[in-house]
């Protein structure tokens, strides 16, 4: 998901909050906007594609203010445009930004829409706008009518507003997709990374599901779901400096691996509602395209690849598709045959894999039914060129090798093979379980995490070693093919990876006392086929 900031200052903001979109463009978005309160009305100015675009209208225009929002949007209801971009408004009166998926917005449209609303975009987030107009009509008070606005949403949302008769304070509210306050010296701001706030503060107070806020420059307050005054704790970070050092860890390797639970918590993010995946979370219509897939095709490279074949898995068993994964480097050399329905999958870190693009290029002359990337580089080429989406949002991966990027596209691997599966009405129960399992997910990675002094003990018995065997069945198997491609990589020692099944076909063969094997086996059906109980 791309990005809000907010500012409610003693100096003007219009500047602060054109900084924080740039700051945000790495999360990908295909228009930006600005809502400023002048005194007696409130200034819009929003624009289809580049944050520079928005700033040179700035610059032409020059508006003064103390208060605002502003707002970059990857389109999930409305093609990207100038008329469909944020912030959204209600008879010019209150101005909102909203990240995010409203689910239930065609009934509260319909209901708005018979109460003498009039819509200007197609988005669902414009009904925050009327929703909160209306509540205004009773209350005069934009917090009370956020409280009554978030009671009546379905799915996720980080929204700020503003309101004409209100010059001091913005308000903002949060469910399941970030957001988060800064304290600054008389000034608060709210942004849905920190990233977006750094150089104008390191302290930050980040909001909970179901927290509405409100924000002056002299002070904050936040109410939790029930409406109830609650403190939340500050927490300090040097954001700059957190991104491109090392910190505490030996290697940048290590970092990244103790990132996977933040990692894989944020490419969750905005994705999930109640009981279920949220709709065209792969961009624009992408649940519609979902309902007609028959087949799907992966491409993808190295780690990718191996991320790839465990999703297969999944795809059978979550969406009951038949998948096919092959080797970039070798896909357009086999005039594959494209059956009808298929969709093409590129995975890759950085969205710029020679191999991959090579392949998509490729694909885009065949008869596919659309073209979808998982990546976390929201300008790379494969993101610009494919049809459909998923940032993985892991941050940087500065290690050669790659770690948290192959749990975040597994994390979005199991987001796709559930849209799919929801396009295509397939086992509601086992989706309601999968939502439950991914949000406990980063607590579960971050509980393994912690088994790292009794893998040290295991270390020196692999290190002076030449060969290494890795065994796994089932989706183990593309796990241990990674695990043996990361010891090869890092630590120059030869490794191979084999379904259990065919060790007895062959490799056992070279197998001795001085070959290490290590099996992934955890308690499934295919446990006693893997490992000889002691
Ligand atoms: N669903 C909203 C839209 O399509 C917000 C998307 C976003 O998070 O930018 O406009």
């Amino acid at each position: 998901m791309c990005g809000i900031i907010g500012a409610a200052s003693s100096r003007n903001v219009g500047k602060l909050l054109v900084q924080g979109l740039h700051k945000m463009e790495y999360r990908g978005y295909d228009s930006a906007g600005i809502a400023l309160h002048q005194k007696d009305s409130i200034f819009n100015l929003r624009t289809l594609g580049k944050v520079s675009l928005l700033e040179k209208g700035m610059i032409e225009k020059r508006p003064k203010s103390k208060l605002g929002i502003a707002h970059t949007r990857w389109a999930t209801h409305g093609k990207p445009s100038e008329q469909n971009a944020h912030p959204h408004y209600s008879d010019g009166e209150v101005h909102i930004v909203h990240n995010g998926i409203i689910e239930n917005y065609l009934e509260l449209k319909e209901s708005l829409l018979s109460a003498g609303y009039i819509f200007q975009s197609e988005t669902d987030s414009e009904v925050i706008a009327h929703l909160l107009h209306q509540h205004l009509q009773s209350s005069g008070d934009l917090l009370s009518a956020m409280h009554e606005a978030v009671k009546q949403l379905d799915g996720a949302y980080a929204i700020a507003a503003i309101h004409v008769a209100d010059q001091n304070r913005l308000i903002a509210a949060r469910n399941k997709t970030p957001l988060l306050i800064g304290i600054g010296l008389e000034e608060n701001f709210v942004a849905s990374d920190p990233l977006a706030l750094s150089q104008l503060t390191n302290e930050f107070v980040f909001l909970e599901d179901g927290d509405v806020a409100e924000i002056t420059h002299e002070t904050y307050k936040i109410f939790n779901g029930k409406n109830s005054p609650v403190k939340r704790e500050v927490t300090e970070i040097d954001i700059a400096v957190n991104a491109v050092t090392k910190g505490e860890y030996s290697h940048f390797m290590e970092k990244e691996i103790y990132e996977q639970p933040d990692a894989v918590a944020s490419t969750i993010n905005g994705k999930l509602g109640e009981d279920d995946v949220l709709d065209n979370i792969f961009g624009l219509r992408s649940s519609e395209v979902f309902s007609q897939i028959k087949r799907i095709q992966f491409v993808a490279c190295g780690t990718s690849l191996h991320a790839g074949k465990v999703g297969r898995f999944w795809f059978e068993q979550i969406a009951k598709i038949p998948c096919y994964v092959d080797f970039a480097s070798e896909y357009r050399y086999r005039d594959p045959l494209v059956e009808e329905g298929t969709l093409f999958v590129t995975i890759s870190q950085s969205g710029e894999t020679a191999d991959t693009l090579a392949a998509l290029r490729y694909a885009q002359g065949k008869d596919y039914l659309s073209t979808l990337c998982i990546c976390n580089v929201p300008t790379s080429s494969l993101a610009r060129e494919s049809e459909h989406v998923l940032f993985t949002n892991a941050g940087p991966e500065i290690g050669v090798a790659s770690t948290k990027a192959f749990t975040t596209q597994l994390t979005g691997l199991i987001l796709l093979a559930m849209s799919i599966a929801k396009s295509l009405d397939i086992d509601k129960a086992l989706r309601k379980n999968l939502a439950k399992e991914l949000r406990s997910l980063p607590a579960a990675i971050e509980k393994t995490l912690k088994l790292s002094d009794e893998i040290l003990k295991i270390v020196p018995n692999i290190a002076d070693k030449d060969n290494a065997l890795f065994l796994g069945r089932g989706m183990f198997f593309p796990i241990v093919q990674e695990g043996a491609l990361k010891l090869k990589e890092i630590s120059y020692i030869h490794a191979e990876a084999y379904p259990a099944g065919e060790l007895k076909h062959g490799p056992l063969a070279l197998v001795d006392d001085q070959i290490p094997v290590i099996a992934l086996s955890p308690e499934n059906t295919l446990t006693e086929k893997t490992c000889i109980k002691p």
